[in-house]
């Protein structure tokens, strides 16, 4: 049985390797050149499990209300993007009640838990390293009141089973000495030693080599224009070329995906989140950073990524603008120099790599996956700054749902009849 999946990004690739273990024949197809081009090539490099809250939190509107226009915002909502981002925008801050919020935290948490089981799964089967690591995070706080709020998130962590510590600053530096020199900064932290770190880009094109070595077919360079309907089921895909058939269709395009779903009576609410990221060498310092570090004061986080770290950080909704603005990215080399003051004499901003992706947002922070009500149509799409950390829990998930096979964990939050 022929399954056709749209994108060759984390989730598209996850999935395909999974369904190619259920026997299946899996084409894999994308614009792109390679696998992994778009919002999965230069990421924060995280899986954070411990960090699957929604960004929708209580307060998200005052947030952005007090950051409209600022280029320094860590969330800015530009103009020009507002008008089409009216009904998103405000299915967005319906779901950030605290009850929504509390429930999307824990099903992303479940999500989250269970996709790092699945990426050990995935790990064994890779031939070639993808700088992983599994050290833990560290999230640092600035003031006491960010402390207590810490506290409260500590009580949900242990309830979810999320391996957590407190941390005060002389332990966070024993942790991580590369913050040795902002110590007096920092009024604590919390620290995660489950989470993992690795370059997404990387991972995707093992993944990809690994696919292709047992028999799934990519076609890149390859636009999908519409999904090809007959008799109200899916029955495969229109290309800018060609027409494909499969007795399944999984969109797993990202921020594009709700485009490819306009004409079949599906609403998919994804809006595209632009992010920012710098790739810098580390340049021989070599007392640098080993563990990630989220700065919550500043919404960025840096992760070291072998001899490299990975700044990354900021939202903006601007459409499908991938245009890099030069304030987005000063506001990162700030960033890590701010948090790594030791860094400046290594770090040469013209060997820095700047780049920009879009995340794919769902209205309530949690992925969209699964079976829709186009027969033979599935989703997996949605995971925000999340689909990283997700991309194989969610591609198992929906690869045994193709299958008939019974999954480890109900799909039927996730699915979108949730909306
Ligand atoms: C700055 C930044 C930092 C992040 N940090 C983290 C992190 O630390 N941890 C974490 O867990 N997540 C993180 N994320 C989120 C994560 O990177 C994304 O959720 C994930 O990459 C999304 O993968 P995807 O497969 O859904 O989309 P993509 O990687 O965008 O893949 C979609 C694919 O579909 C293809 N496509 C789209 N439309 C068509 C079409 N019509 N025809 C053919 N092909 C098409 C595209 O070419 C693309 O290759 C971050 C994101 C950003 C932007």
């Amino acid at each position: 049985m022929r399954v056709l999946i749209v994108g060759a990004g984390l989730l598209g690739l996850t999935t395909a390797f999974f369904l190619r273990r259920h026997q299946f024949e899996v084409t894999v197809i994308d614009r792109a050149s390679g696998p992994g081009l778009e919002t999965s090539f230069a990421n924060g490099g995280m899986l954070h499990a411990s960090q699957a809250n929604p960004w929708n939190a209580p307060g998200v509107f005052w947030q952005a209300l007090n950051m409209l226009g600022r280029e320094d915002a860590a969330l800015l909502v530009r103009p020009a993007a507002i008008p089409r981002l009216l009904a998103w925008g405000a299915a967005f801050i319906r779901h950030s009640t605290p009850s929504h919020y509390l429930r999307n935290f824990e099903k992303n948490a479940r999500l989250a838990r269970y996709s790092l089981t699945q990426m050990k799964v995935l790990r064994e089967a890779l031939d070639g390293d993808y700088d992983y690591r599994q050290r833990g995070t560290i999230k640092i706080f600035r003031t006491g009141s960010e402390v207590a709020a810490a506290v409260v998130l500590c009580d949900l962590l242990r309830q979810w089973n999320i391996a957590h510590e407190v941390i005060s600053p002389v332990r966070t530096v024993e942790l991580e000495p590369a913050l040795a020199p902002i110590a007096a900064q920092l009024a604590g932290g919390l620290y995660f030693p489950k989470d993992e770190a690795g370059d997404a880009y990387r991972f995707c094109q093992l993944l990809a080599a690994d696919l292709e070595r047992y028999g799934v077919t990519f076609r890149y360079g390859t636009r999908i224009e519409r999904v090809l309907l007959r008799g109200g089921r899916a029955v495969g895909v229109v290309t800018h070329r060609d027409e494909q058939n499969a007795e399944h269709v999984v969109l797993a395009a990202g921020s594009y995906t709700p485009l490819l779903t306009k004409g079949l009576g599906l609403r998919v609410p994804v809006a595209p989140a632009k992010g920012y990221s710098i790739t810098l060498s580390l340049n021989g310092w070599q007392a640098g950073p080993a563990i990630p570090v989220i700065d919550d004061h500043l919404h960025a986080a840096v992760c070291p990524l072998g001899n490299r770290l990975r700044v990354a950080g900021t939202a903006e909704f601007a459409g499908y603008n991938l245009a890099l603005t030069p304030s987005r990215i000063n506001n990162l080399y700030d960033l890590v120099k701010q948090l790594y003051p030791a860094f400046e004499p290594y770090l040469e901003r013209d060997s820095g790599a700047a780049w920009t992706g879009l995340r794919p947002m769902s209205v309530d922070g949690v992925g969209i996956m699964g079976a829709t009500a186009v027969p033979g149509l599935y989703l997996n799409t949605g995971h925000g700054p999340l689909g990283w950390t997700m991309a194989a829990g969610a591609g198992r998930l929906v690869a045994d749902e193709i299958a008939g096979v019974r999954a480890e964990l109900d799909l039927a939050p996730y699915r979108l009849a949730r909306f």
